[in-house]
């Protein structure tokens, strides 16, 4: 397995291997079974003459001021044990300075799906989002590039990146992999206090089990499911809800009245414990 931090080395590398398929699983690091899940997934997709890229940034622009940038788990060597273990063939680990010039003024915004749900309470983190996966995009030039569910929104705004700016790059979704209890695995778990550690998985329960109710017919309109999850989510002390919505699986348009033969409907939610804001979503298909 390569390294690579140095964007000119990245690029004579590509050309090396330009005969081959190229498969990028982007991540901030700190890698746990669900990143290298997609690693897997990109595994698969390269296939046994292709290449498996994985990027380690951890993205200052997708970050508030008073957020975990500076404390962010960097745990570089063993990600990269991490990811040779699962057939990654080169790790790009570029520095701050190898990705953004320092008097950048070209900005790529999504304008449409970024300001609700997580972009409402963080206005700065999509445009952060798209600017450094376009750059990722051009430095590695992949066939295609693996993205989980656990960030349902980010996918969604990552095809509409895609479609909307012409890149030749087919994105893989991978499903959300879980702690026993049902948890989504995140780096920032690892903030959790104990406490906080028993009461989280409620974020995936409360989210599930309204999912199988509307499936079941029991919840038939958005304000009372959307009523029973927050219920659910308020009864375990520590946490506090940022947001929990139902919407669209593909517009991502919120879903007001009753569902009636909709189908593809998706439950998200950010909840605070302390200081650490959790994300999960679930959906019927
Ligand atoms: P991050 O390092 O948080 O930027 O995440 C890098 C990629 O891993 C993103 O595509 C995430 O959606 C994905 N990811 C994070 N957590 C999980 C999980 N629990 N299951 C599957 N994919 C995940």
């Amino acid at each position: 397995m390569k390294v690579i931090s140095e964007t000119d080395d990245l690029r004579e590398w590509n050309r090396k291997t330009s005969d081959r398929r190229r498969v990028l699983v982007p991540t901030m690091g700190a890698l746990h079974a669900g990143h290298l899940s997609l690693c897997d997934i990109a595994r698969r997709e390269a296939g046994a003459n292709g290449d498996v890229v994985a990027s380690i940034f951890v993205n200052p622009t997708q970050f508030g001021p008073n957020e975990d940038l500076a404390s962010y788990p960097r745990p570089l060597e063993a990600d990269l044990e991490k990811c040779k273990a699962h057939g990654v063939d080169l790790v790009f680990t570029p520095g701050a300075g190898a990705i953004y010039a320092e008097n950048a003024s070209v900005i790529i915004d999504e304008t449409k799906l970024s300001s609700r749900l997580c972009g409402s309470s963080r206005p700065w983190h999509f445009s952060g989002v798209c600017n450094v996966v376009t750059k990722l995009f051009n430095l590695a030039q992949p066939d295609a590039a693996v993205f989980g569910e656990k960030d349902f929104q980010q996918l969604a705004i990552i095809r509409r990146l895609i479609r909307d700016l012409n890149f030749p790059i087919k994105i893989i979704a991978g499903p959300t992999i879980r702690e026993s209890d049902g948890l989504a695995m995140s780096s920032r778990n690892a903030y959790l206090s104990e406490e906080a550690r028993t009461q989280a998985p409620i974020i995936f329960e409360a989210l599930s089990e309204t999912i199988s109710q509307i499936s079941d017919g029991k919840l038939t309109a958005s304000v009372a499911a959307v009523e029973h999850a927050r219920k659910m989510i308020e009864k375990v002390p520590l946490a506090k809800i940022d947001y929990l919505e139902i919407f669209h699986s593909d517009t991502l348009e919120p879903l007001t009245g009753k569902f009636g033969n909709i189908k593809k409907i998706r439950i998200a939610t950010a909840v605070f414990f302390g200081k650490t804001r959790l994300i999960d979503n679930v959906g019927i298909s």
